[in-house]
């Protein structure tokens, strides 16, 4: 509870736990929901009923967990809706003390969610209801809860609504919203896309205004504030890990006596005769580690197609063209932490493919929208 992925282990916790209980309960009438679950049992029998409860207890206790079971019920509160078997009805329901809390009118939200947060109520509150007529027997305290932060208070009844698919290869650009900023940003930024990746830009397939959507995030409030800036003062992770040097002979060392450098973003300049190419790649191992795996692929043919990089050597190679390659730090950057969104190592990286001007860029486009491969390392199915 309260760790970054608690809710994928609670998941997973529940799938095992759905299995174990199909032989007792049958697989179609059980469902969970984190640590909240319902079953439905088509029987009166008091008898079988309690086998049943003691059954599934047993089953938990077998687990190492316990559990509270209430039977008996023909209707049932399951999170936020009641569904009532004996009347053949769902409504939205409420935990008695739970008064219901909205953002004020006048708080420094962008003007869509305020102007929107009516109507997603309403919708909700509809889904929940299986009448109108449930729905407006609801809707009372949360219309009190809407004008007491100044909102538009009158809700409406909608039948069930569609879910609209969206366009998954939308890249989103969410500028913090500050009311205390006139300009109006959003217009300004989409204009600037028009304006700048022409049909004619090489960049015009992935950036464009029907592939770059605008969204305004909110500021952090003052509680973030403080915590994010006590985290900042406690962490002692290192900013930048330079490592110095391993070589045998220090002086040849290939990267400048920094060759144990970790979490960089580097340059590798071929020159040949004709023409210099640049190729920037990030590692977050040391740069060493990094290197060993650039040689094997300029000097195995089954890897030649690993980077960009180990294709021009190759075709070098096959062109029988003398070739020298320099390698430098371009940027040191701040190690992928699990739980947080950005990842500083491939941002940095593809800033600075995105900025360079170099004519003979050997990156490929599309990693500028590569997904960061650091965070995966923390996804639940690489945990061994
Ligand atoms: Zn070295
Ligand atoms: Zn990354």
């Amino acid at each position: 509870m309260g760790s970054l992925d608690g809710a994928e282990v609670c998941e997973l916790v529940g799938l095992y736990l759905l299995d174990k209980l199909s032989p007792i309960t049958g697989k179609l009438n059980t469902g969970l929901y984190r640590d909240d679950g319902l079953c439905a049992i088509n029987t009166c029998s008091p008898r079988r009923l309690d086998k049943l409860r003691k059954d599934i207890t047993a089953m938990f206790k077998d687990e190492g967990l316990s559990i509270t079971i209430e039977i008996n019920l023909l209707a049932t509160d399951f999170l936020d809706v009641t569904l009532d078997l004996f009347n053949n009805k769902y409504y939205p329901y409420r935990k008695p003390n739970n008064n219901q809390l909205y953002i004020n009118a006048k708080s420094n939200h962008p003007d869509p969610i305020i102007k929107e947060l009516p109507t997603m109520i309403a919708r909700r509150l509809s889904d929940l209801s299986c009448s109108q007529d449930e729905f407006n027997k609801a809707k009372g305290p949360y219309e009190a809860a809407l004008k007491e932060s100044g909102l538009a208070n009158n809700l409406e009844y909608k039948s069930s609504t569609k879910v609209k698919k969206h366009n998954r290869n939308v890249i989103w650009f969410n500028p913090p919203f500050n009311k205390a900023v006139s300009t109006n940003i959003g217009k300004i930024f989409l204009r600037m896309v028009k304006k700048h990746f022409t049909k004619q830009h090489h960049y015009y397939k992935i950036l464009n205004i029907h592939t770059i959507k605008l969204s305004y995030s909110c500021m952090p409030n003052m509680e973030r504030i403080i915590k994010q800036s006590n985290a900042k003062i406690l962490d002692d992770t290192p900013h930048t890990n330079q490592g110095g040097c391993n070589c045998s002979k220090p002086e040849d060392c290939l990267l400048d006596g920094q060759c144990l450098t970790s979490c960089i973003v580097y340059n590798a300049e071929v020159s040949t005769a004709e023409k210099e190419y640049i190729y920037h790649g990030s590692t977050k191992n040391t740069w060493k580690e990094r290197y060993g795996g650039h040689k094997t692929s300029f000097t195995h043919r089954q890897y030649e197609h690993a980077t960009t990089l180990s294709k021009l050597i190759w075709k070098l190679k096959d062109n029988n063209t003398p070739y020298t390659i320099k390698w430098s730090i371009a940027a040191l950057a701040r190690p992928y932490k699990c739980g947080t969104r950005h990842c500083d190592l491939c941002l940095t990286e593809k800033t600075i493919i995105a900025r360079s001007k170099h004519s003979g860029l050997i990156n490929s486009r599309s990693e500028i929208v590569s997904k960061c491969r650091h965070r995966k390392k923390f996804l639940l199915n690489e945990v061994t």
